[in-house]
């Protein structure tokens, strides 16, 4: 662990306390056991292209084929808990260094490790709806009509259900808007695990006038930021607690 980089990192927390968002990436929960995208060696990427496969156009022109990935990328990650990197984001936000997360991730792990704030810019995986009358279900309710149907269909209309999360091709959320004016706000972002090549989401990182960053790869943001540890996200956010005297 670099010493310097937490000491420095833990400066511009104080610095910055009260004015300060995180910025989440797969990479934040992967010491979950959820691989993320571009991680050479276990990232998805390595299997599949999650831009032909998780995209709108998969979703309307091979619904099947995109339920089958869906459900096997996606199921797993229902049942992942939060690890010491979404502790500890929760930890400064209940001691008022950071006022909330903005994550790229639709896994959950920041409401369970206690997040209150939190900006789900791609969606979720706890609910879909249906296409043709919107009713809501939860996910697992149509994963399990997999079992019987190649593609989850409404059990009031029959119409075709679609997952709750931002696809590739997609519009972004209202999230998105309240995450751009929560960085407008802030003097400093955070970013955690996160590759910042998603668009446009990864501009967020580059409409702050503080930055840092830990990413275990570099990023296209690297350049401008106050701070950089290229190094685990929970062994970093641990030290940074421990130096903050919060742990
Ligand atoms: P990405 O896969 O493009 O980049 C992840 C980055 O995290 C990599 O640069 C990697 O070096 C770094 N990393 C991996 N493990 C790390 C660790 N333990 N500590 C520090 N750094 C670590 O992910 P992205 O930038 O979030 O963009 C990919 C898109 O994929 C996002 O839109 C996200 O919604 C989606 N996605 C989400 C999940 C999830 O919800 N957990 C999983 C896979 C993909």
């Amino acid at each position: 662990m670099e010493n310097a980089g937490v000491k420095a990192l833990a400066e511009i927390l104080v610095k910055n306390k009260g004015r300060a968002v995180a910025l989440t990436g797969a990479g934040i929960s992967t010491e979950s056991g959820i691989p993320d995208f571009r991680s050479p060696g276990t990232g998805l990427w390595n299997r599949i292209d999650p831009m032909e496969y998780l995209s709108v156009e998969a979703l309307y022109a091979r619904p099947e084929t995109f339920w089958k990935y869906f459900a096997e990328i996606f199921g797993p990650t229902l049942e992942a808990e939060p690890n010491a990197g979404h502790l500890a984001l929760a930890k400064l936000e209940t001691a008022g260094y950071i006022t909330g997360v903005i994550t790229q991730n639709i896994d959950g792990l920041h409401q369970k490790a206690g997040s209150r704030t939190v900006f789900e810019v791609h969606g979720h995986l706890r609910t879909v709806h249906c296409q043709s009358c919107g009713r809501t279900y939860p996910l697992t309710e149509a994963l399990a009509r997999l079992k019987n149907e190649p593609i989850p269909h409404c059990p009031e209309c029959g119409g075709r259900l679609r997952p709750d999360v931002v696809l590739f091709g997609d519009m972004m959320p209202v999230a998105f808007t309240q995450a751009v004016a929560a960085v407008e706000r802030s003097s400093l972002v955070l970013v955690v695990g996160s590759s910042l090549t998603v668009s446009p989401a990864n501009s967020l990182a580059f409409r702050t006038p503080h930055l840092a960053i830990i990413n275990r790869e570099p990023t296209p943001a690297d350049g401008r930021a106050d701070v950089v540890i290229r190094e685990g996200a929970g062994e970093t956010l641990s030290a940074v607690l421990k130096e903050l005297g919060l742990a």
